[in-house]
This record gives C-alpha cells, structure tokens and sequence, in this order.
C-alpha cells in the first residue's frame, strides 16, 4: 500500500508548460473524511493542481493516486469524474430554468449508478435524500423555485448539492465563496463544517476569515511557486515568517 490509506496521494508533482514548472515536486495528500484548505498567491499552482487530480492537465512528472488503486495520471477526465471525484468551479453552472428540486433530482439521476432514467418515478428513499440535501444546503422552503431566480450565494450552494447527490468520494472546491455576502460565507462555513468527516473535501479559498472558520479542527497548506511552502493549524501557518513573506512582501 503506498498511498498510507489516504484518499488523494501527490507525490513530486511537476507540471511544466515550455520549461515554466507551474508544480514543481508537489507533495500532498488527503486522509479520508478531511476537509483540507489550500491557499496562497495568485500564480502558486492552485489551479493546476486541481487540474492535475481531475485529469484536465498531466503531469510531466510524479504520481497521482485516488483511494489505494487509481492511477490518476492515466485516466480521461470523464473517468476520473465518474471514479468518485466531484469539481465545483468558482462560477455556479446550475440549470436556471428548472427548479431547485428539479436541479438535485437531475443531478441525482445523471450518477451512473443510479438505475433509473431520467424520467422514472422517484422512490421514497430518493426523495428523502433530495430533502435532506435541501436541508443540508439550506435550501428548503424554496425547493419549487427556479433555480435562475436564486442568489449568487443559493447558486452556489445549490451546486454543492448537485456533486453531493452523486456522492462523490473526493469533493474539490474552487473559492466557493468568492462574490458571497458575510452572511451567505458564514452559512457556507456552517455547511462545510457540517460535512467534515462525511466527506473528504479540498476547499481552495483566497478568504482568509473563511479559512479561519473551516480550518479550526483541520489543516491549512499553503502552495507558493508549484510546491508546499508550509502545512499545519491555520494559527501555525499564520505565524509562519516564509508565509507572512509570500502574502505581504515583494
Ligand atoms: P493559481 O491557481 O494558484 O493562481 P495557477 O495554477 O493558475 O495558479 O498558475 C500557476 C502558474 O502556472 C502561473 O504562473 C500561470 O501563469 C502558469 N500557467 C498556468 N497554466 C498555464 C498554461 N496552460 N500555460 C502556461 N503557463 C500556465
């Protein structure tokens, strides 16, 4: 076993794009049930990274593995997808001519291993579970909404609930709160502190008091030039003099 039970194992990713190393030696993994914070810079490789776990990039050099056994080096983006691992970019891609019931439904009823069609009646096991995910997302009361006429922020969280619909093994999350109200980043923290240890989640966010709040029982690594510059408690990385080097000076 070389991934040590981790969910997601990065071991000397490099990513070069004509000579320039986007990754360089990259080393990070993912126990399950975590919720891990990535920061840093703009440019640190944040999203390259996700790229390389979701297959959209491969790397020039090193090795991805997902669970015990899933080479994700060698797998199209569309398996990877169906492997277990759910993506939310920065902006929310929800149907908005349809409900917000009918938005899980679908997202529901798309996941392979759900053997039913589009239109087959739901069962009673699949509405509890749409109901509960509404609960979840705080999004009940508003179920027979169109999904277009929702906020930025129930947008957002809406699409949350359509990768959890198809239960994903490894959730990555792009900013999520990026153009969020306090109050909305607040209830998103409140969601994402509800799903530590159901899930095995990666959150990459610029908004530190964010991080602050989903970070208190979990580990924060910050990426600064393609590699980890520092690991820990999100009060250890902030004391960390090469971290408070890479966000104030130059
Ligand atoms: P972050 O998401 O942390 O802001 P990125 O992963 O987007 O960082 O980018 C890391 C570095 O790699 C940046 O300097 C960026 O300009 C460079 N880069 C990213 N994608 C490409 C590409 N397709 N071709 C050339 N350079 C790229």
């Amino acid at each position: 076993d070389t991934t040590h039970g981790a969910i997601l194992y990065l071991e000397n990713i490099t990513v070069s794009f004509d000579g320039f190393k986007a990754l360089n030696n990259l080393n990070l993994d993912i126990s399950v049930g975590e919720l891990r914070c990535i920061i840093g810079p703009n440019g640190a490789g944040k999203t390259t990274m996700m790229d390389v776990i979701t297959g959209k990039t491969r790397p020039t050099a090193g090795t991805a593995f997902f669970g015990q056994s899933i080479d994700l080096t060698r797998l199209t983006e569309y398996d990877i997808a169906h492997a277990g691992i759910g993506r939310k970019f920065q902006r929310p891609t929800v149907f908005e001519q349809h409900t917000v019931f009918e938005n899980l439904e679908l997202a529901m009823k798309m996941d392979k291993r759900v053997k039913s069609t589009l239109f087959s009646r739901l069962t009673t096991e699949q509405v509890d579970k749409i109901d509960a995910c509404l609960r979840l997302i705080r999004l009940n009361g508003n179920e027979r909404r169109l999904a277009g006429l929702l906020s930025h922020g129930q947008k957002q969280w809406l699409e949350i609930g359509m990768l959890l619909m198809q239960e994903p093994q490894l959730l990555l999350l792009d900013e999520p709160v990026a153009g969020m109200s306090d109050a909305e980043t607040a209830r998103t923290a409140e969601l994402l502190n509800e799903l530590r240890g159901k899930h095995s989640i990666m959150v990459v966010e610029h908004d530190m008091g964010f991080v602050a709040e989903i970070a208190q029982q979990g580990k924060v690594t910050v990426l600064h030039e393609g590699s980890v510059l520092a690991a820990g408690k999100m009060s250890e990385v902030q004391a960390d003099e090469r971290v408070i080097e890479v966000y104030l000076g130059r």
